[in-house]
């Protein structure tokens, strides 16, 4: 057995702080129930692309995260959710961008890469795909939170868009990488995207290569951060590239792209990797990142938050 899994909840500025002890203890139990159970499919042979589906699937159902239940509103008070899912041994993957009411967006995701025979679907058109897949649906008021409700109106007479990280309640974007029993990875992550955002922005989560990608022949990645950077520079992708076409190893790879090159371009967050042997990193530049993750050789389940 040589499974391995890593899971993220976002990054930003999370200091202990602005953290009570209780919440911390919630946020930790909370990581670790979603390893185990991800882990636990692994354990039972299941494929690396049913593991990333459905632990982001518990994770979006968790109103803590900025993902599915819990999004931020948009400027105009809405949710407006982004997912994309990839599978390292096809090289196939499915995105869904600004989709409102869908209870599961990665769910979405999972079928536009399994049926639709496209990558990436927006809006009311991805809305009506769901509907033809019968995925279920829920009023606005189940992705309703109070505090992601109060950081809008903090926010929403300005033009500032902001990472749900960035100040006093920083909950985030949902990702998990794994390899399975078989060597296959994949990956998968989910957001709300930015509070207040506007004109039908989309981040990086729906964007493949930048927020999210797999490779078997290279790694699995997951992203969260600020999305404009990530897109600008193709953050998932390259570190597979540099993997690829520089014999880096996943160590190397993910520190020269997160703590060098997004870095030096202002670009703030962290990632989720596992390549085929297995190996974990977690980087990010922020002050902390919510994460967690097992792999078959040590029975222990790390969780972390800084
Ligand atoms: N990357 C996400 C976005 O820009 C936000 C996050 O990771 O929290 O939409």
């Amino acid at each position: 057995m040589n499974y391995a899994l890593a899971i993220h909840g976002g990054a930003g500025t999370i200091s202990k702080q602005h953290i009570t002890p209780d919440k911390e203890k919630e946020y930790l139990a909370v990581l670790k129930e979603a390893v185990l159970f991800g882990a636990s499919i692994l354990k039972s042979g299941g494929s690396s692309l049913d593991v990333v589906e459905k632990t982001v699937i518990f994770l979006e159902d968790i109103p803590l995260f900025n993902a599915g239940k819990g999004s931020v509103f948009t400027h105009h008070g809405h949710h407006e959710m982004d997912a994309s899912i990839m599978c390292g041994q096809t090289m196939q993957a499915g995105a869904v961008a600004a989709v409102r009411n869908v209870k599961n967006p990665v769910m979405l995701s999972r079928k536009v890469m399994d049926e639709s025979g496209f990558v990436l679907l927006v809006g009311r058109g991805a809305e009506d795909f769901a509907h033809h897949c019968a995925l279920d649906f829920r009023e606005d008021e189940y992705f309703f939170t109070q505090y992601r409700y109060a950081q809008w109106q903090m926010l929403k007479n300005s033009e500032v868009a902001e990472v749900d990280h960035f100040d006093n309640n920083k909950y985030g974007t949902v990702g998990a990488v794994a390899l399975d029993n078989n060597g296959n990875l994949a990956a998968a992550t989910s957001t709300g995207g930015l509070t207040n955002k506007k004109f039908g922005r989309v981040g990086d989560t729906s964007v493949i290569g930048a927020g999210t990608y797999a490779n078997n022949n290279t790694c699995a990645i997951s992203c969260t951060g600020y999305g404009e950077y990530f897109i600008r520079n193709v953050v998932a992708h390259d570190v597979s590239a540099l993997m690829e076409y520089k014999n880096m190893t996943l160590a190397d790879a993910t520190d020269v792209v997160v703590h060098h090159k997004l870095k030096k371009a202002g670009g703030e967050g962290g990632l989720i990797a596992i390549d085929r042997q297995g190996n974990i990193c977690m980087p990010f530049n922020t002050q902390g990142m919510y994460r967690g993750c097992a792999n078959a050789k040590s029975e222990n389940i790390q969780v972390a938050i800084y």
